[in-house]
């Protein structure tokens, strides 16, 4: 017998459109795989959703606001702990008395205004960051949290201090635009002369904070931090295990990316049962070097999509495991100091405790 998965989080991709054309991304989905809108009956995904009993639903997209009446609907009709990952310009297509219900807003942002719309286009920076003050200024009360792409333009330490100096974010994420784009001029030499030692001065910055009391929010290092106390899923981001994408046109796959592998698709709305999908969940996890990887506790293998589908070959991606060893690395480092200095303050450890549920934060940048 199958049973019932607690917490499944549910990437609903409410179109496959997207308003803008980032660098790493280039926009829109083809719109023959993955639609404009769905096309299923919502009885279908509502059905599916209530055979867990804790679900979280993340509205996904293209950009998910595009078809913000989707969001409305799934909402009014279906339980859930809900969250978003948006690029935020379309903020004001939903009401706030939906805004307020999400647990958690992700928003796209890469740092600084110059880095943000360098990647993004102009005028993004401000049109995210006047969305995160709207929040604000209503008094939103679930995790605000700023969505970073990191590619060869980033300064990791200059642009992280930015979004958690700017004082709107409850947490900074990021992951890294590796694996698939082809976009780099140089990834070896912006690792070794950037990203690497910005990780240590950024590491550096958050324990000295911790000394003072104050615990920043930087997801990969409250995530990672975490895997190395508890373990956790392996990927960590959850695809296949706890965490799966239902695209416009009803097909159930492991990752809301993999719109078209084949190891990635588990059913469709209406034609397959819960039973066959958790089925064929147990078939598409993390393959090959990770499983015998020392990092694997503090890694996960970090992405299911690049551990099978390998874009910049075998090469390629030892390059994106040596980064990120080093950042597991440099995390490590300060583990026990961490533990020690929350001691000392008779902080306990619950601050350090992140995520609390699957956010759709992948932990492992
Ligand atoms: S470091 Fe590389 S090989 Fe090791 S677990 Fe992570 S992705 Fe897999
Ligand atoms: S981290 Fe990788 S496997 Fe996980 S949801 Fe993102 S693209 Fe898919």
């Amino acid at each position: 017998m199958i049973r019932k998965a607690r917490k499944l989080l549910f990437f609903v991709l409410t179109t496959g459109k997207c308003n803008l054309r980032c660098k790493y991304c280039g926009g829109s989905f083809p719109e023959e795989r993955v639609p404009a809108m769905p096309t299923y009956e919502l009885s279908l995904l509502k059905e599916l959703i209530e055979n867990d009993p804790e679900p979280i639903v993340a509205f996904y997209g293209g950009e998910p606001l595009i078809q913000a009446g989707v969001i409305r609907q799934v909402m009014d009709n279906i339980e859930a702990k809900f969250l978003i990952q948006t690029n935020g310009t379309l903020w004001d297509n939903l009401d706030w008395d939906y805004w307020r219900r999400m647990d958690a807003i992700l928003l796209s942002i890469d740092g600084t205004e110059k880095t943000t719309d360098g990647y993004r286009g102009l005028g993004t920076y401000r049109k995210v960051t006047q969305a995160a003050k709207a929040f604000r200024k209503y008094g939103y009360e679930g995790d605000l949290i700023a969505r970073m792409a990191v590619s060869e333009r980033t300064d990791i330490y200059s642009d992280v201090l930015h979004l958690i100096n700017l004082r709107l974010f409850d947490h900074v994420h990021w992951q890294l635009d590796v694996g698939w784009s082809d976009s780099w001029i140089d990834f070896d030499k912006w690792c070794s002369d950037s990203y690497e030692p910005g990780i240590d001065r950024l590491v550096q910055f958050w324990i000295e904070e911790l000394r003072r009391g104050r615990v920043h929010g930087i997801v990969p290092f409250l995530g990672i931090l975490k895997r190395l106390r508890e373990g956790g899923c392996n990927p960590p981001c959850g695809a296949g295990v706890n965490a799966i994408a239902i695209l416009p046109n009803g097909e159930i796959r492991a990752c809301p990316i993999a719109y078209d592998a084949e190891w990635a698709l588990l059913g469709k709305l209406g034609q397959t049962s819960y039973s066959e999908m958790r089925r064929k969940m147990l078939g598409c996890g993390i393959v090959g070097e990770c499983k015998s990887c020392a990092y694997l506790r503090g890694c996960g293998g970090r992405c299911l999509y690049m551990n099978r589908e390998r874009y910049w070959g075998e090469g390629g991606l030892k390059k994106i495991c040596n980064v990120t060893k080093y950042t597991i690395d440099a995390i490590s480092n300060v583990n026990n100091e961490a533990y020690a200095i929350m001691n000392d303050l008779g902080m306990g450890y619950e601050a350090l405790d992140y995520p609390k549920f699957n956010n759709s934060t992948e932990i492992v940048p």
